[in-house]
């Protein structure tokens, strides 16, 4: 796949995030730091500079890659985030690139739903989508969750789940809340969680041919994630838009979904409460309420203590 060479992403960052990345990236710090820069670090292929501004600028071929973590985070502790990114057009083509060879064979794919919503677990999903059952997705109009409304994928999900081997995992508020506590990021989290269900579900399929994650880290950051992990499964091919790449991303996405909606549809009912998905401020409304009528203990078992959200909720 060609990448465009210059990737520029920039967007400025709050005191929070500043602090965390400078932790994060301490390990590949530059000695030498341009004028106007706090620091400058070279991860990989990619070379990140934090400005006296608060700007962060992210430079090389896989700048989307690394900044993608950051802008995820800088979105959880500011509430917002404006993103400029100098190579948008190019890599939109080179990333909607489906190599039939692949979209074609019999593969496992891995995805997972829940990182970007306050209240909810995690669920993170590997599905075996074998060549002769493509054409059967297809038709019953398995996709990319992201297009598909929740009342699609609940009709669409039923269709499918009986028919192919899938392996699934629910990380509940409170199994994060304490990763969290811990020194453990949200990517080492999906790391780890996409590893388990990775290996279980490979150890009882023998006849694929791939192995793909929809990619959130850079491979060799992945793996460092997992060094302190057993069984790690190290066949894997990286893709980001994984679900265009093969349908068991795509089975995957939906499943985990599936999974979610089921599993905040039961949250909502235990509290008597419409829950609403994401980290909007009608999560802080929610939240509030959730607080005054159950206090604050309340929201461990049900929500991402990390986020920006629960500042606002204990002001
Ligand atoms: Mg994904």
């Amino acid at each position: 796949m060609q990448k465009n060479k210059n990737s520029v992403i920039s967007f400025v960052v709050s005191d929070k995030t500043q602090e965390m990345m400078s932790e994060e990236l301490s390990w590949c710090m530059r000695d030498k730091t341009p004028a106007y820069a706090k620091w400058q670090a070279k991860d990989g292929d990619t070379v990140i500079t934090l400005y006296e501004s608060g700007k962060v600028v992210f430079q090389g071929k896989d700048a989307d890659l690394s900044s993608d973590f950051w802008i995820t985070t800088e979105k959880i502790n500011s509430g917002k985030v404006s993103v400029k990114n100098s190579s948008t057009d190019k890599k939109s083509k080179t990333d909607s690139y489906v190599n039939p060879k692949i979209y074609y064979s019999s593969s496992i794919g891995s995805d997972e739903v829940g990182t970007g919503d306050y209240f909810g677990p995690i669920v993170v999903t590997a599905t075996y989508v074998p060549k002769d059952k493509i054409s059967f997705l297809e038709e019953i109009g398995v996709k990319d969750s992201k297009k598909l409304t929740d009342d699609d994928i609940l009709k669409i999900v039923p269709k499918f789940i009986k028919e192919i081997k899938y392996e699934s995992i629910i990380l509940s508020n409170k199994e994060y809340n304490d990763f969290y506590s811990t020194d453990i990021n949200m990517n080492k989290i999906k790391a780890i969680l996409h590893n388990k269900v990775l290996f279980k579900l490979s150890s009882l399929v023998k006849d694929y041919e791939y192995i793909i994650v929809d990619q959130f880290a850079e491979k060799y950051v992945y793996f460092n994630y997992l060094k302190n992990t057993p069984n790690v499964v190290r066949n894997i091919t990286f893709f980001t838009k994984g679900e265009d790449k093969h349908l068991s991303v795509a089975c995957a996405s939906l499943i985990s979904r599936y999974i979610f909606i089921k599993e905040f549809d039961k949250l909502s009912k235990e509290l008597n409460m419409e829950l609403p998905k994401g980290a909007g401020t009608n999560v802080d409304d929610t939240a509030k309420k959730i607080v005054d009528k159950y206090g604050f203990e309340k929201l461990k078992e049900i929500a991402k203590l990390n986020f920006k959200n629960t500042e606002k909720i204990k002001k």
